[in-house]
Formats: structure tokens, C-alpha cells, sequence
């Protein structure tokens, strides 16, 4: 889970992050916010490069919104950060300190008596339990909202970084498309194991996901795989994806082992369609909720409304789930360098489920795919 570099050549590592890092401080100021702490989670690595253990032992990036960032960092963890100085000050502390009682001293001296605080979402209770009653007359945001609209706009390299990753699991979906990865007679969880190295031996450094639910268990969006041998004649769904330099990818493609069975033939063609114009609708300017509509539109016209039981897609980037959502209620307006999933489905419990994935960014030129793979279902010999 943790050290996965950050995209940008070391040549110009600091000057990203120094960019980051100010137009991290720019939207706090505009939005009232006097300092950010972020602990775990993927907001201090998007600016500073160093993505911490998820260890019990505090890390937090201290960044004011008038003054320098400094990183809190154990002792024994320090060696693991690229120093860049200019862009972010490395604070140590040694086993018998208090790191809560240091971040909350670096607070009180680069605040105001009355402060606004913003902290990361997947910053452990405990420390912020610890926080709190050091800090008076404090109030907490999330710092998602002044760090979640930067994130959302991924710069050319970090597109670049999502169409590597892309391209990589197109190329095992291609595999499974051909035939080439066996599925007849091998447990969900044996063909999951099977993804997941291929996705290592694609050059991600992680795996995030490897999904495989066969027949009835693809009705389940997230089914976790198992026991299920996989049959002749049914469809199996795979929805897989890794973190490469930092950037996650996630497809999903569904085979049918035999010959396509009607219903699912015809379901599928819904499918295929709602996925292809949620796609052609995420042009910069139109509404997430819209994108989600345009897909559940087509699909609720052929009767499956009641059987797409989820939003149309999520944002991604060094989050495998990032803003923005692809959901009703989200208005925010699409930009260039959004980067989500247009993933439609529909589930029939007790008989099968589809679902159908690409990643997506919203550019000038249009709705760029990161995925290529054919968008059919494909019967396959496996
Ligand atoms: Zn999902
Ligand atoms: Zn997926
Ligand atoms: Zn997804």
C-alpha cells in the first residue's frame, strides 16, 4: 500500500510540489481555512510526494495557509522521505515525544487565536481525539474540500500515468477476451489470483481489486470471489484494476462462457449502449448527475431501471475512489482533467449481472477513454 512514487521526473519533483503545495494554499485562504493537516490518505503524498505507513505512529503534513508545510514524520520513517528543501520542512520526532503535542504547537504558531482547521478523511480518531483538546476555539473541516477540487484536475503527466495503467488492463482484458485466461472448471478465486498477477506482471505496483463472480453471483457488484466453479454457459464478470506510479486503473469486462444466452444477449446490448452515450456525455461542462442519467435513462427505458442499483461512475487518480462522483445530486459541472469511471449495470438476482467500465477523462477535445478493450461481451472458449 504504501511508497508508490508519484508521477514526475525527480528533475522536477519539487517544482510539482511546490506548485501543489501553493495552489493548495490559495484554496484554503480562499475558502477560510487556516491550516491543513493531513495524515494518512492520498492528499499528502499528491503534494508532497511521501505516502505514509498506516502505522499507529503519527505522520502529518502541517500545511498553514500563510507560512511553510512541514512534514511530522517518526524518527524511523524519516530515511523513506525525498527531502525537497524549499517545498516542505521534515520534522522527526523521536519515540518518547508526543507527535500530537508537536503538530498542535506547529498549529497555534502558524494560526490565529480563532482558527479553522481542515483534516484528512482517513486521518486516524485517535489522533484528532488527541487534537482536540489542545486546540481551543478551533473549528474542523474536511480538508476535501480545498484539496478534493485540486486533486480532481489531473495535470498532463498524471493523465499520462492513468492512460499507462489503462492500456495495462486493457491488455488482460484483451487476454480474457481471446480466450487466453481459463475459466471453466476454476474457482472465481483461482481466476482472480490468475488477474491479479497479470496485473502485476503489467508493471502496477499494487493490486487494488481482481473481481470474477460467475452466473448468479455477478448480481453482486462487489462479489467477492470464491468457491463458485465457473460453468460452461454463464457469464462471468471481472472488474479488476492496480495502482501504477501512483494511478490507479479499473475496467471491467464480462465474457460468457458458450454460447450467449438470449436474455442476456438483449440486456447486454442496453447495457452497451447506456455505457457508450454516458461516455459521449462527459463533456466538460455537463453535470456529473447528468452523466449518471444519461446512462440510467437507456437503461430504465428497457425495463432495468429497478436493476441498476448504483451510481454511474467515481472519479480516480492516486485514490482507486476519488471525487468526483458520477451520481444524482452531484451538479459539479465536469473540467478538464476529470478522471472517473462510467460503469453502468444491470443485476438480476438470482440469475446474472453486467457491468461494463471505462475510465474516462473530460478534455477540450471531448470524453478521452483511457480504455480501449472491446466493449462487447464475448463468447469464449475458456
Ligand atoms: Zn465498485
Ligand atoms: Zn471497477
Ligand atoms: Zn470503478
Amino acid at each position: 500500500m504504501s511508497g508508490h512514487s508519484i508521477v514526475s521526473s525527480p528533475a522536477n519533483d519539487a517544482k510539482v510540489f511546490a506548485d501543489r503545495l501553493e495552489r493548495a494554499r490559495q484554496s484554503m485562504r480562499a475558502q477560510g481555512v487556516d491550516v491543513a493537516l493531513l495524515s494518512l490518505g492520498l492528499d499528502m503524498p499528491y503534494l508532497t510526494g511521501y505516502n505514509a505507513m498506516p502505522l499507529e505512529r503519527l505522520t502529518m503534513l502541517v500545511l498553514p495557509a500563510h507560512g511553510d508545510a512541514t512534514i511530522v514524520v517518526p524518527g524511523l520513517e524519516a530515511p523513506r522521505v525525498t527531502l525537497m528543501p524549499g517545498v516542505f520542512t521534515l520534522l522527526p520526532w523521536s519515540e518518547t515525544e508526543d507527535p500530537v503535542a508537536i503538530t498542535a504547537r506547529l498549529v497555534k504558531e502558524s494560526t490565529p487565536e480563532t482558527r479553522v482547521v481542515a483534516v484528512g478523511d482517513q486521518m486516524w480518531a485517535r489522533f484528532l481525539v488527541d487534537l482536540m483538546p489542545m486546540l481551543s476555539a478551533t473549528q474542523y473541516r474536511r480538508s476535501v474540500d480545498v484539496i478534493g477540487s485540486l486533486r480532481m484536475r489531473k495535470d498532463q503527466a498524471e493523465i499520462d500515468a492513468l492512460r499507462a495503467a489503462g492500456a495495462a488492463v486493457d491488455r488482460i482484458a484483451g487476454e480474457l477476451q481471446a480466450g487466453r485466461i481459463p475459466l471453466v472448471g476454476r474457482t472465481e478465486a483461482q481466476v482472480s489470483a490468475d488477474l491479479s498477477a497479470r496485473i502485476l506482471a503489467e508493471g502496477h505496483d499494487v493490486v487494488n481489486f481482481a473481481i470474477v463472480a460467475a452466473g448468479e453471483n455477478a448480481a453482486s457488484p462487489h462479489h467477492h470471489p470464491g468457491s463458485r466453479v465457473i460453468q460452461k454457459n454463464e457469464i462471468v464478470l471481472c472488474d479488476f484494476g492496480g495502482t501504477m506510479n501512483g494511478y490507479c486503473s479499473d475496467i471491467t469486462r464480462c465474457v460468457f462462457t458458450g454460447d450467449i444466452a438470449s436474455d442476456v444477449a438483449e440486456a447486454y446490448a442496453v447495457l452497451f449502449e447506456a455505457e457508450a452515450a454516458a461516455v459521449k456525455a462527459a463533456t466538460i461542462g455537463t453535470p456529473c448527475e447528468e452523466v449518471d442519467a444519461v446512462a440510467r435513462r437507456i437503461i430504465a427505458a428497457a425495463g432495468f431501471g429497478d436493476y441498476f442499483i448504483h451510481r454511474t461512475g467515481h472519479g480516480i487518480g492516486l485514490d482507486a475512489h476519488e471525487d468526483p462522483y458520477i451520481v444524482s445530486g452531484n451538479f459539479l459541472p465536469l473540467e478538464a482533467g476529470h478522471a472517473f469511471s462510467i460503469e453502468p449495470g444491470i443485476y438480476l438476482p438470482g440469475k446474472w449481472g453486467m457491468r461494463l467500465e471505462d475510465i474516462v477523462v473530460a478534455t477540450t477535445h471531448g470524453p478521452d477513454s483511457m480504455n480501449h478493450a472491446d466493449h462487447n461481451l464475448i463468447a469464449v472458449d475458456a
